[in-house]
């Protein structure tokens, strides 16, 4: 895969680590190998997923000449904090839309992303409520600041356009490298599912890479069909970007709707028991909306003899920590 032809800044040095879990395996039974690799803990303010896309989201940006950048996220979005940190970092201004999704949820005060937010000093703020078109809130806001001599650029939701997924087609090759370099055979990758980048851009770099480790997405919002269509179609259109000539067929995408319990960002039982066992095995911090269901979602499977005995499974912790600091309620 050649990722040279796309503009991309570098915010990542290295690779992020694959670390085994031996507590964690023997905490579940023993019968798979649990391994992880630390997306956790890749740069930006508080580590997480959204980096490698912004890698290449931000340098279409600096070379369309923008000083501001628009995005839109959940009230705890990590995205949203990621998205501002990098244009601190870059020097420019950054606005968020925040949707509202839980009616009622939303408080200046909250601690987590929401504390970060201010911390790294965001230009504005503006709450709209769960529902609303924020694409269209994105370009009502890029035409006021237009009008005020700015050039804006909106970057879609979890930076999950054909852009942004580069970022993880492009975590796909170093997995490969890395698992080629250590000589470890992965049987399959469990991954979150939100609004579908890191997903869509693992599957096309895996295939783009010729490896073909299957995997699956843990839904955090939406059921499985539209979740499988929606990383169906951005697989497909982030391989044609990179010209990848072997074909992304509808069954390479597998989703799972069960654990995502009564919505977006609502906390469920087998997400608090998921934190807790990482936390207590490995001293990992998951997350309460993404990777903390997840792990809900891999124990689950595990328990159920999803997995033949003997496989080798490695979870992306896409990262998220932050929002555990405004869930506290939920783990006491
Ligand atoms: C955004 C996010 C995800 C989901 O990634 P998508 O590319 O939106 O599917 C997973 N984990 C964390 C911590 C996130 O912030």
């Amino acid at each position: 895969m050649n990722f040279t032809k796309f503009p991309r800044r570098q915010y990542i040095q290295g690779q992020t680590p694959i670390e085994f879990l031996p507590s964690l395996t023997k905490a579940l039974g023993g019968d798979v190998n649990l391994y992880v690799k630390r997306d956790d803990l890749l740069p930006g303010s508080a580590g997480g997923n959204k980096t490698r896309k912004l890698e290449f989201c931000i340098a279409d940006a600096l070379k369309k000449n923008a000083d501001t950048i628009i995005t839109c996220g959940a009230i705890q979005s990590n995205h949203c904090r990621l998205t501002l940190s990098w244009s601190v970092k870059e020097n420019l201004d950054c606005h968020l839309i925040l949707e509202e999704r839980v009616a009622g949820t939303y408080n200046k005060e909250a601690s987590g992303n929401n504390f970060l937010y201010q911390l790294l000093g965001v230009k504005s703020i503006e709450v709209v409520p769960g529902g609303t078109d924020t694409t269209a809130a994105m370009e009502k806001k890029a035409q006021t600041l237009k009008a005020e001599g700015k050039n804006p650029y909106l970057i879609p939701i979890g930076a999950s356009n054909a852009i942004g997924a580069l970022g993880y087609a492009a975590c796909a090759e170093e997995t490969m490298n890395q698992l080629n370099n250590m000589h470890l055979d992965i049987d399959h990758i469990i991954l979150p599912s939100g609004s579908a980048g890191t997903h869509a851009g693992m599957v096309a770099g895996m295939i783009g890479g010729n490896m073909g480790i299957p995997i699956t997405g843990i839904n955090v919002s939406q059921s499985k069909e539209e979740k499988e269509e929606k990383v169906y179609n951005l697989a497909v259109e982030t391989a044609e970007k990179l010209d990848i000539k072997g074909n992304i067929t509808r069954e390479d995408i597998v989703c799972f709707d069960e654990y995502v319990g009564d919505g977006y960002s609502i906390p469920t039982d087998s997400m608090v028991e998921a934190v807790k066992l990482f936390a207590r095995t490995e001293g990992i911090l998951l997350d309460p909306v993404y990777s903390g269901k997840t792990a809900a979602g891999l124990i689950d499977l595990i328990r159920k003899g999803h997995f033949p005995k003997g496989s080798n499974i490695l979870f992306l912790h896409t990262g998220g920590s932050p929002a555990l600091y405004a869930y506290m309620d939920s783990f006491r």
